[in-house]
């Protein structure tokens, strides 16, 4: 769709202030909000010109509109893939990838630290249609490479994970599926386009929850799949005009108004969460922190390379004690002492929201299996806002003291 003319060689953030659709007639500065879910066609020519392809131009809400166009087109522009799809939620963007590429006998391999919800649709719901998948350590390059099969069509990596911050090679597994004949997707969720841009290192399809950093004040649900223009018009457009997982128009709008910020807000709260990490593990009553950009990481060297040198907004910690039951009471002390700070099962906001992984994201998991993924009773994961760090450690010490 055409989009409002500007110079070539404009850099990332001076699109994500000005790339979108063309203005209407009335000439409005700030983006306009299409809340319409047909479109009136000027001639039947025309509208079986548009439905047969030969013209471009919207027809019905599931498949397409300027508003949603506007976030695509500036979200692509700032992963610097050709072209992007925008979904009703991170999860109906996995969903879109998996159906469109995906049939009954081929494989997938991910990671074992992947958010919960895509290790179930990928192991239990689409296991049910024949899709075959292993999971993988996700630091581990050799086991994702023993895990390729004949039918292995997809990798899927996310970096960081959720909530242990575990950082995989993008440019390695990039090679390793190509290699392959197959295709590399990185769920691009915590880093975002500003500290990580995994095209750039041969990933073919960058996946996001706009419900996180996009949005970045905790206000809409949405989704997005970035990729080639062929990824994007043959495989995954032709899906969802049939199947309807379209982000809706008005969520379009407010998550292409921050993409405008992403770039200071990500930048602020990586340098907060550096600060509260560095403050955190020099605390008596912490025993681990768990920080891609602390030197006690254990891919620090991999994380700056590949984040732009910074650590991203999330991080996680482990209270101080050994035994499980006291460990949980510990960390549920922590949480309820806070009085700035939010318990909140969310991330990506100005607000900073903490939760206790193994009772909530990590709760319908067995005692063992949670020991295996390293989520002990006793660790909390903060997702860094933009309050003071001043607050955010005085609203921590209340607990931990
Ligand atoms: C939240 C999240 C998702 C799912 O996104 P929704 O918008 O909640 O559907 C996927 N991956 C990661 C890393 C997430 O944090």
């Amino acid at each position: 769709m055409s989009d409002i003319p500007l110079p070539d060689n404009l850099h990332p953030e001076t699109l994500a202030v000005r790339l979108a659709s063309e203005r209407s007639q009335y000439g409005e500065n700030s983006e306009a909000l299409y809340l319409t879910s047909g479109y009136v066609q000027p001639s039947a020519q025309v509208s079986a010109d548009k439905f047969s392809g030969e013209e471009d131009g919207y027809t019905y809400g599931r498949a397409g509109n300027p508003t949603v166009s506007s976030f695509e087109m500036r979200l692509a522009a700032l992963e610097g893939s050709e072209a992007a799809i925008a979904t009703s939620s991170g999860m109906s963007s996995i969903m879109l990838m998996l159906f469109s590429l995906l049939k009954a006998g081929d494989h997938v391999v991910f990671s074992q630290s992947m958010f919960g919800s895509t290790i179930k649709l990928i192991g239990s719901e689409f296991a049910r249609f024949g899709v075959e998948s292993t999971m993988v350590p996700q630091t581990d390059l050799a086991a994702w490479q023993a895990a390729i099969r004949p039918n292995t069509k997809l990798l899927f990596a996310e970096t960081p994970t959720n909530p242990l911050t575990d950082v995989c090679d993008i440019a390695a597994l990039a090679d390793m599926a190509h290699n392959a004949g197959a295709l590399l997707c990185v769920d691009n969720c915590f880093a975002t386009p500003i500290l990580q841009k995994p095209m750039d290192m041969g990933c073919d399809i960058v996946m996001h929850s706009g419900t996180k950093y996009l949005d970045g004040q905790g206000r809409v649900m949405a989704g997005a799949l970035c990729a080639s223009h062929s990824l994007v018009n043959d495989k995954f457009l032709p899906v969802m005009k049939n199947a309807g997982m379209v982000l809706a128009p008005f969520n379009a709008w407010v998550v292409l108004k921050g993409l405008e910020t992403l770039d200071i807000r990500m930048r602020a709260q990586s340098a907060k969460a550096h600060e509260l990490a560095t403050w955190l593990e020099q605390h008596p009553s912490v025993a681990r922190v768990y920080y891609p950009g602390l030197q006690s990481h254990p891919q620090h060297a991999l994380s700056m390379k590949q984040m732009s040198n910074m650590g991203g907004a999330v991080l996680s910690f482990d209270v101080k004690t050994t035994d499980p039951v006291k460990a949980r009471e510990r960390a549920f002390h922590v949480l309820d002492s806070l009085q700035v700070m939010s318990l909140c099962t969310n991330l990506g906001d100005t607000k900073t929201l903490l939760t206790h992984p193994a009772s909530t994201s990590h709760g319908k998991l067995s005692e063992e299996q949670r020991q295996v993924a390293g989520i002990g009773q006793g660790l909390i994961r903060v997702a860094v806002g933009l309050e003071h760090v001043d607050d955010m450690k005085n609203d921590l010490q209340r607990g931990l003291a």
